[in-house]
């Protein structure tokens, strides 16, 4: 594809070896930060669509409102779209679904301070995430914003709220779903759970037409149950090998679960003790109940790294201080583990990831569903930024970026039962989008707002972060967006 220009970093724009004839600037007419129009044409883009076809273009998309009206070969007379009143020029860029991030936590403190949720908001919008999928979090605030955001009163993903079941009997749980379904929640979350207490969970969403998100735990209860009951997708990915267990893990006899530091650093010791006959049963079992996998590999990134996930290049502009405060390591806090992290450990990870990543693809394989997510705000996980490193770490456990694509799209969609509506660049659709002018299946990497440092002419050039992303048909200024986030983040450290 020849690119006639591209804008690269901050305002430095460099002409790339352009063989094409119309060649031409980037012209934009009538487009505001934040607007939404009646009408808008995105014309002469490459279109990566969420359902694991190859690229294809140059496409001309219309925009009506917050749908999108059509998708078709681009018009490239002239006069073309002369009388339109709103044009995004899309010559040499690529336009894809905005990405769903199917496990998130809404946060509005961390480590006892103060966050505002339009930090979070804004680096998910910067780093293309149009939808969030809110595992947990505080459930009256958690509607309110999602109320906001369809409102558009807010700049803020499209919220889905999935609220968190109780209860010690099995009776008691069935009322904490009857409750979740009457206070509006769109789906629910369960943790590990006796058999009988899951059972009824699962039976009674199903009832109530839920969906249901399983984070498992060392439990009585593991993925064969997670099949048998009816559970729509696992997250994480315990209870996976859970069950190809022959008896208990190896655990020391002073292991206690309630210790993070015992459960980190023996959960990275699990994968390993997994018998691959029984995991591909276990696998296969999930494929036959349609159970799908979020396996959030981000995560767990700092365990095989822990110096890495400190240093990571975004805290230096972006990191608010409430969350850095949260990652210092403390038993206090959930996933601040990391005191006393050893070499032993790091290695033990690094064989996890190897053998859950092949369980991922092999699942993928069989037919199963995988979806991203990067459950931020814990083990120095940033919004948004950890949330594309997940895209890496599929394409690591062997999914083509096509595919690691259609995983952030529509398999996220399909796993929350959305896929009539979101997750594809189809006519019909809503309108969430996001625009780049790298190309992404070449380098995931260029997804980052902080882009991908590159060498032009003998001078080091910064290329890639995504420049529009459009949720609801509101289009905003991607740029923006995170210069946004910096200023929020320096305000807040000044303090
Ligand atoms: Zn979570």
């Amino acid at each position: 594809m020849k690119k006639p220009l591209i804008f690269l970093g901050l305002s430095l724009i460099v002409t790339v070896a352009a063989a094409s004839a119309q060649a031409r600037p980037a012209e934009n007419r009538g487009i505001e930060h934040g607007q939404r129009y009646d009408r808008l044409v995105i014309r002469n883009v490459l279109v990566i669509d969420g359902k694991g076809t190859p690229t294809r273009g140059p496409l001309d998309v219309i925009v009506e409102g917050d749908k999108i009206a059509a998708v078709r070969g681009a018009d490239a007379r002239p006069g073309a779209y002369k009388n339109e009143a709103h044009v995004l020029d899309g010559t040499g860029m690529y336009l894809l679904p905005g990405f769903i991030d199917s496990h998130i936590h809404l946060h509005d403190e961390r480590a006892g301070m103060a966050q505002p949720f339009e930090y979070e908001y804004k680096i998910y919008l910067a780093c293309g995430v149009t939808t969030v999928r809110d595992v947990g979090s505080d459930p009256k605030k958690a509607l309110a914003e999602r109320r906001k955001s369809q409102d558009g009163a807010i700049v803020a993903p499209r919220i889905y709220v999935y609220m968190v079941a109780g209860g010690r009997t099995p009776e008691e749980c069935r009322k904490s779903v009857r409750s979740i379904k009457e206070q509006g929640a769109d789906g629910v979350k369960i943790f590990g759970m006796d058999r009988d207490i899951m059972e009824a969970a699962a039976d009674e969403a199903t009832k109530l037409g839920l969906k249901v998100a399983h984070h498992m735990a060392v439990e009585e209860t593991d993925a064969r149950e997670a099949a048998e009951f009816g559970v729509d997708t696992i997250e994480h990915w315990y209870g996976i090998p859970d069950a190809a267990l022959k008896g208990s893990q190896n655990f020391p006899p002073s292991y206690n679960f309630n210790d993070e530091s015992d459960r980190f650093r023996w959960a990275g010791r699990l994968w390993r003790e997994a018998d691959p006959d029984k995991l591909e049963d276990v696998l296969e079992e999930m494929v036959e109940k349609s159970v799908g996998w979020i396996p959030t590999f981000s995560t767990y990134e700092a365990c095989r790294d822990m110096t890495r996930a400190r240093n990571l290049p975004w805290f230096k502009d972006y990191l608010h201080p409430a969350l850095e405060a949260y990652f210092a390591p403390s038993p206090e806090r959930h996933g601040a583990f990391s005191w006393g992290w050893s070499t032993e450990d790091e290695i033990a990870w690094k064989e996890n990831y190897r053998i859950w990543m092949k369980a991922v693809r092999d699942f993928a394989d069989m037919g199963g569903v995988v979806g991203a997510g990067d459950d931020a705000g814990f083990i120095y996980t940033l919004y948004g930024f950890t949330y594309l490193s997940e895209l890496e770490l599929l394409q690591e456990a062997g999914f083509h970026p096509i595919d690691v694509i259609q995983c952030a799209t529509g398999n996220n969609a399909k796993l929350m039962g959305l896929e009539d509506r979101l997750g594809r660049v189809r006519q019909g659709y809503l309108a969430d989008l996001i625009l780049i002018d790298e190309n992404p299946l070449a380098n995931l990497k260029y997804l980052y707002p902080t882009g991908v440092l590159d060498i032009e002419d003998g001078k080091a050039v910064v290329r890639g972060g995504i420049k529009w992303t459009i949720k609801d048909g509101l289009v905003y200024e991607t740029p923006r967006l995170i210069r946004e986030v910096k200023e929020t983040v320096s305000k807040a450290r000044a303090k």
